[in-house]
C-alpha cells in the first residue's frame, strides 16, 4: 500500500480503546501515510467523566459509545481482543485469540485497573463505578436491597476523596430518595459516607478547594470521615481507623494500578509505577512503541485531557518524522479540573483560577460536549452529550421507572 506520494504506508498499531487510543487513531486517519489497526478488549469506549451519573440514574448513552461507531467509514481497522504481549525485535504484537499482527509503529494506551492496596475484604465486598457492568451491579445491588427490605441501608460509604468519590457523594442522596419514591418506600433519612485517607479532600490539590467542597457536601448531608484510613471490609461494615461503620453498601473509589500488562521485564517502571517514556513519548529503550495516557510517566498522567493531548502529540511527531521534519518534545499541558458536586454546583480549577457553584457546572456541560466532539463529528457528539438529560432509569429488578 502507498500514501497520496507514493511512499509505503506506514502499519500503525494501536491498542487501546480508550480516550488516548481512540484518539490517536482518529487523528491518523486524517494522514494518507498511515494505514490503522485499533485494538480494543471491549467493544465500548467509555466516557469515564460521566459514569458517576450512569450510576445514579443517568443514562448509560451517555457515557458509553460503541467502537465500531467511532471508527465508522474512517478506514480503521477494528480487532476487539487482548494484547497478550509484544515482540518489539519483531515489530509484532500477540493477542488472546492468538493471532499477531505486525506494525511498523506501535501506540499503547491501556488505561488502568482497580488497586485495593491489598486491604482485606475488601474486593469482595465493595462496588466500583469503573465500567457498565461495575454500574450495572451497584444499581441492582441499591434496588435490590431497598425492594428486600423496604427502607435504605444504614449507611451508604464511598471510599476515596478524589473527583469520582467526590461526584458520586454529591449525587448519591438525592437518587436514593428517588428510588425510595418510586419504589412506594416511606421517605426515610439516607446516610452519606465519604472517607478520605488525607486530611481534606481532592488531595491532590491545594487545601482551599478541598475546604469548598467539603462544605458543599456537607450541605447536601454528607458525612465526611477525613484522616481516616480504610482497614477492611466485610458483607456488613467497613473498618475505617479502627472502627467499624455498618453497611452493606460500599464503594470503592480510592485506588488505582498500572494495567497489568505491563511488567519489569518488557518495560521500565516510574517509582509510581507508570512507564518510562523519552521526551517523544517512547518506552525508555524502544523506538517505536509509544506509551500514552494513563499508563505514561507524564506530568499529567491520569486525566482524559493528557490522554487526548498525548495521542495528539504523538501524531503530530509521526507526520512530521514521515515528512522528514524535526520533532518536538513533549510538554504536558496543564488540564482544568472541573468536579460536580450533587445537581447544579461544581467547582472549576484551572491554573490558578477557580470558581464554584453553577458557571463551574455550565462548564463541566461544555466541557463534557469538548470531549465527545474530540471523537465525534458535531451531529453525533451533540446526541452523545445530550443523552445526559435522557431519564430513562429501569429498576434492573422490577423494571418500574
Ligand atoms: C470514574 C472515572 C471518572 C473520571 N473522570 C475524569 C474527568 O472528569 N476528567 C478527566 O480528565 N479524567 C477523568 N478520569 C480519568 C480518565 O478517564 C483517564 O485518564 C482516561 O480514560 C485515560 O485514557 P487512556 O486512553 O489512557 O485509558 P482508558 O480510557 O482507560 O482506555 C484504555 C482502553 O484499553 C483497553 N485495554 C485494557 N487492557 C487491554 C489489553 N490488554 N488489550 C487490549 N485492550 C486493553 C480498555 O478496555 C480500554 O478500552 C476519570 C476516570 C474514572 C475511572
Amino acid at each position: 500500500m502507498s500514501d497520496k506520494q507514493g511512499g509505503e504506508k506506514q502499519k500503525i498499531v494501536i491498542v487501546g480503546g480508550g480516550f488516548g487510543g481512540v484518539r490517536a487513531a482518529l487523528q491518523l486517519a486524517k494522514e494518507s501515510f498511515a494505514e490503522i489497526t485499533l485494538v480494543s478488549d471491549r467493544e465500548d469506549f467509555y466516557f469515564y467523566p460521566r459514569l458517576y451519573h450512569t450510576a445514579t440514574g443517568g443514562s448509560e448513552h451517555s457515557a458509553i459509545i460503541p467502537l465500531a461507531r467511532l471508527v465508522k467509514n474512517k478506514g480503521i481497522e477494528l480487532k476487539i481482543a487482548r494484547l497478550e504481549s509484544v515482540d518489539s525485535a519483531g515489530h509484532t504484537i500477540m493477542l488472546d485469540d492468538k493471532s499477531t499482527i505486525l506494525y511498523d509503529k506501535l501506540i499503547i494506551a491501556l488505561g488502568v485497573i482497580t488497586n485495593y492496596f491489598g486491604i482485606p475484604g475488601l474486593a469482595e465486598n465493595s462496588y466500583g463505578i469503573k465500567s457498565l457492568h461495575e454500574v450495572e451491579a451497584f444499581k441492582r445491588h441499591l434496588h435490590s436491597q431497598l425492594i428486600a427490605t423496604h427502607e435504605p441501608d444504614l449507611n451508604y460509604i464511598i471510599v476515596g476523596g478524589g473527583p469520582t468519590g467526590i461526584e458520586l457523594a454529591g449525587d448519591m442522596g438525592s437518587y436514593l430518595r428517588e428510588l425510595m419514591r418510586r419504589h412506594h418506600i416511606k421517605h426515610r433519612a439516607v446516610h452519606i459516607d465519604l472517607v478520605e485517607a488525607m486530611p481534606h479532600l481532592m488531595p491532590r490539590m491545594p487545601k482551599y478547594i478541598g475546604r469548598k467542597i467539603e462544605r458543599r457536601l456537607r450541605k447536601l448531608g454528607v458525612k465526611l470521615y477525613l484522616n481516616s484510613k480504610v482497614e477492611g471490609a466485610s458483607a456488613n461494615e467497613l473498618t475505617v481507623s479502627g472502627k467499624p461503620i455498618s453497611s452493606h453498601t460500599i464503594v470503592w473509589t480510592a485506588g488505582m494500578a498500572n494495567n497489568p500488562f505491563f511488567t519489569p521485564d518488557n518495560f521500565t517502571f516510574s517509582p509510581r509505577k507508570k512507564i518510562l517514556v523519552d521526551e517523544f513519548l517512547r518506552a525508555e529503550g524502544q523506538k517505536d512503541i509509544f506509551v500514552i495516557g494513563d499508563n505514561a510517566e507524564t506530568k499529567n498522567s491520569g486525566m482524559a485531557q493528557t490522554a487526548l493531548h498525548d495521542a495528539d502529540f504523538v501524531v503530530h511527531n509521526l507526520r512530521f518524522e514521515r515528512e522528514g521534519r524535526p520533532k518536538l518534545a513533549y510538554r504536558a499541558k496543564e488540564p482544568f479540573y472541573i468536579t460536580p458536586v450533587g445537581r447544579r454546583w461544581a467547582s472549576f480549577v484551572w491554573k490558578s483560577m477557580h470558581f464554584y457553584g453553577w458557571a463551574g457546572w455550565l462548564l463541566r456541560d461544555v466541557a463534557d460536549l469538548r470531549g465527545f466532539l474530540e471523537l465525534e463529528s458535531i451531529p453525533a457528539a451533540a446526541e452523545q452529550w445530550a443523552a445526559e438529560f435522557d431519564h430513562e432509569d429501569l429498576c434492573p429488578i422490577c423494571g418500574t421507572s
